[in-house]
């Protein structure tokens, strides 16, 4: 085995089985993380860990991956998960104990003993793969709340290795991460990785504050981006690396003659009125809802708006076997109706609702198209979808309306509209005023924010995030040191 590979852990592998013809067949995943990392693993001859995504004991897994993997340029290893396995530690404590609890609504949190045993389980099994597939020269990249106990089952094994930890949802302060039943455990397991990195400065100061209350015994050193802790037996790191996107792939898909023909086809469709357009998996953290409300509300308060703007809500199919998430989109759909019903007349429908994923080219065609972007969660990791409306403005003459609760927030705040997702007088204001913005001062925040993503993206993303990690510069990786950070 080559020595200092790069091995990414994440729940899912970057690729998909379906099911065409009766054939199973394999299709690349599409992901920023998976644009990112694919040259660097390609170039180190890497190693990418998770689960295929089907526990279909029937299928031949491995030999699926194995012609994926030739032309990838990096080895994929599977770990085989059961029914049961995913339901308790995916669908069971990933997504209705840590999602909800990390995102602020601990309401709707199912604390079931049973969950917490399985994603022990779960997370042991992945380690266990882990040691199997690494060497102690490997660098360990894990991704996520769903593999949070990596490094400390590596060491209960006995297993030396260098491991790094990403968390891509927010880390909620100690008076809502204190009700986890298993908050010390959980918070120990997560001292055992050698970096562990957040969105942003207050995730990190959130888990640096939980630390201190559940663990006295730590000590922190420095105070830049990457601070050490020092816990008497071993010490680690903790940095906030903001995620993004790839912003030339974006921005060079929106200038092409195609992508912007159809994004005039929008506008004509709509009758150039103004576009408001909300794009968002369909998940309870986002605040659709609350976004038709505040639509319903710029409607009553500011009547001259009526015939004259369309707000566009694209909600891309999530969690569907979930009672929580059908029970949203049923919501969703009676209180598109009830603003429409209230107000379309003739020629004009307010509210354009799309329940389903665009292809990539058409949701690029969507952001170039919309005059206003309107990203209100109520809690977010990062929100790449503010990042990849930006990318997508080439006339810069958009303007970015975005959640203070969403990571991306931190980085954007001097230069996008920023609303309390839950004030919807707020955010019809904000959406009234911004309409009647002139082009110069859109322009001026829009080219700010695309510098800004220009720069701070998906590769600066990676090397920053393995610069801490090894410690060194990147001659540990030197393919990647050779890569400029601008590439389309
Ligand atoms: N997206 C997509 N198909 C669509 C609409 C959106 O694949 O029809 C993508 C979008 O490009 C973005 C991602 O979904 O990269 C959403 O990422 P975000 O960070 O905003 O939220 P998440 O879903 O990860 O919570």
């Amino acid at each position: 085995m080559e020595s200092k590979r790069l091995v990414v852990v994440s729940n899912r592998l970057p690729a998909t089985l379906k099911k065409e013809d009766g054939e199973w067949t394999v299709k690349a995943g599409a992901g920023g993380l998976v644009t990112a990392m694919a040259p660097v693993l390609k170039n180190r001859g890497g190693v990418w860990i998770g689960w295929s995504g089907s526990s279909d004991p029937t299928i031949d897994v491995d030999a699926l991956l194995s012609d994926f993997s030739d032309e990838a340029g990096y080895d994929l290893h599977t770990v085989p998960l059961t029914k049961e396995e995913v339901d308790g530690y995916y669908l069971g404590f990933s997504n209705e104990i840590i999602w909800p609890l990390f995102h602020d609504l601990q309401t709707r949190c199912k604390f079931d003993p049973q969950y917490w045993r399985t994603y022990l389980d779960v997370n042991f099994k992945f380690a266990e793969m882990v040691a199997r597939k690494t060497t102690p020269d490997d660098y360990v990249w894990i991704q996520d709340y769903h593999l949070m106990h990596q490094a400390f089952f590596l060491k209960s094994m006995g297993v030396k290795r260098k491991t790094g930890f990403f968390l891509h949802i927010p880390f909620p302060p100690p008076d809502i991460f204190m009700k986890l039943p298993w908050r010390w455990k959980l918070i120990q397991a997560l001292t055992e990785f050698d970096l562990v990195g957040f969105q942003t400065l207050q995730d990190r100061e959130n888990f640096a504050e939980c630390l201190r209350r559940l663990m006295p015994e730590a000590q922190f050193e420095g105070d830049g981006g990457v601070v050490t802790v020092d816990m008497g037996n071993h010490q680690f790191r903790l940095g906030a690396f903001p995620i993004s996107i790839d912003f030339n792939q974006f921005s060079e898909i929106a200038k092409r003659p195609e992508v912007a023909e159809k994004a005039f086809s929008i506008k004509e469709a709509l009758r150039h009125r103004k576009i408001i357009l909300g794009v968002d998996r369909l998940d309870y953290t986002k605040g659709i809802p609350e976004r038709i409300r505040s639509i319903q509300t710029m409607l009553r308060r500011y009547p001259d708006l009526k015939g004259r703007v369309n707000f566009v809500q694209i909600a891309v199919p999530s969690r569907e076997e979930v009672d929580d998430y059908k029970e949203l989109r049923t919501e969703i759909e009676q209180l598109v109706g009830r603003v429409n019903g209230e107000f379309s007349f003739p020629g004009w429908v307010p509210v354009h609702y799309h329940y389903k994923s665009f292809p990539h080219d058409e949701l690029v065609a969507y952001y170039s198209a919309a005059d206003i972007a309107l990203i209100t969660p109520l809690r977010d990791g990062m929100n790449l979808v503010a990042k990849e409306y930006c990318a997508c403005n080439v006339t810069e003459d958009g303007v970015l309306v975005l959640s203070e609760f969403a990571g991306a927030a931190a980085q954007l705040q001097g230069e996008a509209y920023l609303v309390n997702p839950y004030d919807m007088e707020g955010i019809a204001k904000a959406l009234h005023r911004a309409i009647h913005w002139e082009k110069d001062q859109r322009s001026a925040h829009m080219s700010k924010l695309r510098d800004q993503i220009r720069k701070n993206n998906i590769y600066w993303w990676v090397d920053s995030f393995l610069q801490a990690g090894i410690s060194k510069s990147l001659g540990d990786f030197p393919e990647v040191a050779a890569m400029k950070y601008e590439r389309g």
